[in-house]
C-alpha cells in the first residue's frame, strides 16, 4: 500500500455486520461501513444520533477508534469478512462526502485481491463526488421529497437528477431509487421527478417512514407503476429489531 494512500482517512461512526433492511436487496447479509457526516437534514432521519461522533465503534473486533479512521484499517476488516457477506454497504450519513476514501478503499481492496460488490446508499445530492466512484456495483439512491424538510429543495433535486445520470443502472451496475414517504406529500411532484430519472433506475422503491399510514402511499404506487416498476418495501430491520 502506497504511503499517500495510508494517509487517507474518514469519519466513521460504526462498522458492523447485519441484514440489509431496505430496498430490493432486503435480507442480504452485509458488512456496513457507516460514515459519520451528512450534508442534509431530513426530519425523519433515524441516524442523527450516529453522526458527528468522535469515536468509531468497530463492532466486528469490539474496538473503539478515534476518528478519523484510516483506509488501511477499514480495508483489512473488509478483507476479513469478505467470505461471510453478500456485499459491502457504504452508508451514513452520506458516503459521498467521503468519495476519495471510498476510491482509495476500492484500490486497496484490489491490491489485496479482495473482491466483493460495493453497495452505495446515498442521498444523491453531490454529483461532483458521485463522478469519483462510478465503479460502485449497487446504488440505492434517494429521491428526497419536498416534505423532507431540507432547505434549497430545488437545488437538491437538480443534483439528484445529475447523480442518477452519473450512477445510472447499467449491465454492470444495479441502481434503484428509494423514496422515503411520510403520511402527506405532493404526489404530482414526485411522479414528475420520477419521470425524469426513470431511464436511470432499475426500479423505484417506496419506503414508508416507520409508522406512516399507507393509503396515500398505495395511491402513489398506482400512479408510479405507469412510469416504471414501483415497489412498496418497508424497513425490515425496524420490524426485526436489529441494527
Ligand atoms: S440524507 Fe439520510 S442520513 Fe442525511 S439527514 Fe437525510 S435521512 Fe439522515
Amino acid at each position: 500500500m502506497k504511503k499517500k494512500d495510508k494517509e487517507i482517512k474518514a469519519e466513521i461512526s460504526e462498522i458492523f455486520e447485519s441484514v440489509q433492511g431496505e430496498g430490493i436487496l432486503i435480507g442480504a447479509r452485509q458488512l456496513f461501513i457507516r460514515f459519520a457526516r451528512c450534508n442534509l437534514r431530513c426530519w425523519y432521519c433515524d441516524t442523527k444520533d450516529l453522526l458527528n461522533r468522535e469515536k468509531c465503534i468497530d463492532w466486528i473486533n469490539s474496538r473503539e477508534l478515534e476518528n478519523p479512521v484510516g483506509v488501511e484499517y477499514v480495508s483489512e476488516i473488509v478483507g476479513s469478512r469478505v467470505m461471510k457477506v453478500h456485499s459491502i454497504a457504504l452508508t451514513g450519513g452520506e458516503p459521498l462526502l467521503f468519495a476519495d476514501f471510498i476510491k482509495t478503499m476500492r484500490k486497496v481492496m484490489n491490491e489485496l485481491s479482495v473482491s466483493k460488490p460495493l453497495y452505495l446508499e446515498s442521498n444523491m445530492s453531490l454529483p461532483e463526488e458521485a463522478k469519483k466512484i462510478k465503479f460502485v456495483d449497487i446504488v440505492s439512491g434517494d429521491l428526497k421529497i419536498r416534505e423532507s424538510g431540507n432547505a434549497n429543495y430545488d437545488e437538491i433535486i437538480d443534483n439528484t437528477i445529475k447523480c442518477f445520470r452519473i450512477l445510472k443502472n447499467t449491465r454492470k451496475r444495479l441502481t434503484f431509487c428509494k423514496i422515503v414517504l411520510p403520511d402527506r406529500f405532493d404526489a404530482d411532484e414526485i411522479v414528475s421527478v420520477a419521470e425524469t430519472i426513470k431511464d436511470c433506475v432499475y426500479c423505484f422503491v417506496l419506503q414508508p417512514v416507520f409508522g406512516a399510514k399507507l393509503d396515500t402511499i398505495l395511491s402513489l404506487q398506482k400512479a408510479m407503476v405507469e412510469i416504471g416498476d414501483t415497489r412498496l418495501i418497508p424497513q425490515l430491520h425496524k420490524y426485526l429489531g436489529v441494527r
